[in-house]
């Protein structure tokens, strides 16, 4: 026990400065320092998603500092998901953990210091703001774009950021979003003004039909694409936490690491030259359950039928049997298009018709079936 008081001033200090010790690389950075690290160590980041992003993510802002994380991810692990998935490994996949638990015991072995909450569960319109209880920002590990209108919906509607990021083939993409708000939030009363940004619905803002965009189990995906692409969102994260705004990216940051590309587009005038449901008219679609999908068990049937709120004519049902051929076998005729796939150990059926709904057999999970639908025919 110290004698003096001054013994013990002494030894709270040292005690202070072992607990930072392990930031102090990050902390020379002036734009970080004491004040910024202390402000990390009482932040919390909700991670959406714990794929090959958000694990990435997730370990990263563990290393840093950031003294809560929420991972929310409905997935387990399997064998094909090691290629990029960093912070798991063969025992997680001979024991079939959730992904989400998998992190957290992860990350307890690289910074028992931060407190990370679990959550093993599918993200929809009905459960996010509980999940996000807390949470100082958002950042994108999520493997289908309705779930990010989803999560945007909540960022513009709280007022809390959203850091945008998607990774597929040799591609990504990535972008901060700080919204508008009524004038109140940091970023919007800097000494260089406003430095709110379109929200995500500002760049795109219908989803594409089902079927047409890639995924990562059709046309498959490299690591860097997804390092890069998650860097990049941590980066950003750090910036938001530190207070930092002057220093958020404001481009749509779009790369390609195989045909050396890197684009950074211009879209701040998204925001004054749209109409934007989301940010201008503040209707939160996604997020009141009236756009994205609905999923519905099927009884008796072993089955999960997913329907599109907004009806979605025209899917390309033979340019989807072209990506889904690689995998397995496909029939498809004028009305629709049938798979069988395994994963897991695992059945599943997959019926698509025309109109993007789909009936999954194999499970009656309504998370489960999402996230096959995601997976393998995409938004
Ligand atoms: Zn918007």
């Amino acid at each position: 026990m110290p004698a003096t008081a001054a013994a013990a001033y002494r030894d709270n200090v040292s005690t202070m400065s072992q607990d930072v010790a392990r930031y102090s690389r990050q902390m020379l950075l002036p734009d970080i320092g004491n004040d910024g690290q202390r402000r990390l160590l009482n932040s919390t980041a909700m991670v959406l998603g714990c794929g090959a992003l958000g694990c990435v993510v997730a370990d990263m802002l563990a290393r840093a500092g950031v003294g809560h994380l929420v991972i929310v991810d409905r997935d387990f692990i399997e064998l094909s998901n090691l290629q990029r998935q960093v912070l798991f490994d063969e025992n997680d996949v001979a024991d079939a953990i959730p992904k989400a638990e998998a992190a957290k015991r992860r990350i307890a072995q690289v910074n028992s210091g931060v407190q990370v909450t679990a959550i093993v569960d599918d993200i929809n319109h009905t459960n996010i703001e509980r999940f996000a209880t807390g949470a100082d920002v958002f950042v994108d590990g999520l493997d289908n774009i309705e779930t990010r209108y989803l999560a945007n919906d909540l960022a513009v509607k709280s007022g809390r950021p959203y850091v945008y990021g998607a990774a597929v083939g040799t591609t990504g993409m990535a972008f901060t979003v700080l919204p508008h708000t009524s004038g109140h939030a940091p970023w919007e009363t800097t000494d260089a003004g406003s430095l709110a940004t379109p929200c995500f619905r500002c760049l795109f803002e219908e989803a594409p039909p089902p079927g047409s965009s890639a995924t990562c189990e059709t046309v498959g995906v490299i690591a860097p694409a997804v390092g890069v692409i998650a860097n990049f969102l941590v980066a950003e994260t750090l910036k938001i936490l530190t207070g930092n705004f002057e220093r958020v990216s404001r481009t749509l940051l779009n790369l390609d690491v195989w045909a050396n590309e890197i684009l950074q587009l211009k879209v701040n005038n998204a925001y004054e030259d749209g109409n934007c449901p989301c940010c201008k008219q503040r209707k939160f679609e996604y997020l009141d359950g009236i756009a994205g999908s609905s999923a519905a068990a099927l009884c008796g049937r072993n089955a999960v039928q997913l329907r599109h709120r907004q009806q979605a004519d025209g899917v390309d049902l033979d340019a989807l049997a072209v990506r889904l051929r690689k995998h397995s076998l496909v029939t498809v005729n004028e009305f629709m298009l049938r798979t069988q796939l395994s994963e897991n150990d695992k059945q599943y059926e997959i019926t698509l018709f025309r109109d993007g709904r789909a009936i999954i057999k194999g499970t009656e999970e309504p998370g489960i079936a999402r996230s096959v639908y995601a997976k393998y025919v995409g938004a």
